[in-house]
């Protein structure tokens, strides 16, 4: 059955995020409610199945559009898989390339020169913009489905051992006659699931399985320059390829994604390697110069400012922005003027100004278009 549930919901995506987002939330998904980790769990098994739906009409960009006009109705002309009824096995299958290549670009789950490989994890850390100046170390604590120490992966009960699949024979594949004899289908054996072998005394530490959730704790090192939504890959920390696969865990084991939120700063906004800083000045020290103290992420600089600088008038400080994720190079800092007006006055500066505006000769000025907008662009563009 289909489910009516909203597919952004199910993702917990917003309907602007991008294909890569969109990955990504499946990928966390299908990992956390996968079978294999939720032994016995019908409400994990059908979040799974519900994940793989959403992801497979949101990922079709065609589908997707259609989704986003008319909702579920929209699909109707092009229904999707009924994934009530496909295993954990086929929809991994179906969509290898996400627990594979979407973030480290190789096939995973799948051998390799006929080695067995684990699947990718992926966990999350969030940064400041001061440890993105520096590069950070976190401590990253995340579970996956390990070897069970007790049966060594076999899933069997120490002493027993698993005996060879009667429905298979032995080989983990089950063929049937298709129309009339004219072809065969070859499917993975219902029975043993592939492994060609199946345990009748199981392992009580597992179940069976073959694999337990356990916890793991690594340091990370996260280099400097790091972009929000940017992943560091650290190699043979994901899981161990799976039981079917490789009964005894031998093989590659897969790849931890850490994926890097930046959070935002109350001062500085992030353009790129760029950051930029909004500064108040006053209307004196807009009209008669002024020297400033501009804070940056690592101390203050002084500011000269010239002699009738403008609201809005950039000041681009070298080399105090980010370093490049790759060369090193620091970006700039720019610096927006903003021009401040007194709210309150003393009897003696309204005197005072009435007697300077008596000499002014008033310009009128233009409002400017959103001013973020305009600074982004002259960043960019300088
Ligand atoms: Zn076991």
């Amino acid at each position: 059955m289909p489910t009516t549930r909203d597919y952004y919901e199910i993702l917990g995506v917003s309907r602007n995020d991008s294909l890569d987002q969109i990955k990504r939330a499946y990928r966390r998904l299908a990992m956390k409610h996968h079978p294999d980790r939720n032994p016995g769990d019908s409400e994990a098994e059908s979040k799974f199945k519900e994940a793989a739906e959403a992801y497979e009409v949101l990922s079709d960009s065609e589908r997707r559009s259609m989704y986003d006009r008319y909702g579920h109705a929209g699909l109707r002309s092009r229904p999707g898989h009924d994934f009530s009824t496909l295993n954990a096995q086929d929809i991994f299958s179906m969509f290898e390339d996400i627990f594979g290549g979407a973030l480290g670009g190789r096939p995973r789950g799948r051998r390799r020169g006929g080695v067995p490989r684990g699947y990718d994890l992926e966990t999350e850390v969030e940064l400041t913009l001061p440890e993105v100046l520096t590069g950070a170390t976190r401590d990253v604590e995340f579970k996956r489905l390990d070897i069970c120490q007790t049966c060594q992966g076999s899933g069997a009960k120490p002493g027993s051992g698993p005996t060879t699949c009667t429905t298979c024979g032995g080989s983990g594949q089950v063929a049937q006659a298709g129309l009339g004899g004219m072809f065969r289908i070859v499917t993975t054996c219902p029975q043993c699931r592939g492994r060609g072998t199946v345990v009748t005394q199981p392992c009580a530490d597992c179940r069976g399985h073959g694999r337990v959730s356990l916890p793991r704790k690594l340091s990370v090192k996260i280099p400097a320059g790091i972009q929000d939504g940017q992943a560091v890959r650290v190699a043979g920390e994901g899981e161990p390829p799976a039981p079917e696969a490789s009964p005894s865990g031998k093989g590659i084991r897969g790849d931890l994604h850490v994926v890097v939120r930046v959070r935002r700063h109350d001062q500085f906004e992030r353009d790129g390697d760029h950051l930029l800083v909004a500064m108040p000045m006053s209307f004196t020290q807009a009209a008669l110069g002024a020297e400033l103290e501009v804070p940056t992420l690592n101390g203050a600089v002084t500011l000269s400012l010239p002699v009738g600088t403008q609201h809005g008038a950039l000041f681009r400080i070298n080399a105090r922005g980010l370093p490049n994720l790759r060369t090193g190079t620091r970006g700039d800092l720019v610096v927006i003027m903003q021009l401040v007006v007194p709210r309150k006055l003393t009897e003696e500066q309204k005197r005072l100004l009435a007697e300077y505006a008596k000499s002014e000769e008033l310009e009128v000025g233009i409002v400017s278009p959103s001013l973020w907008e305009k600074i982004k662009d002259a960043v960019t563009g300088g």
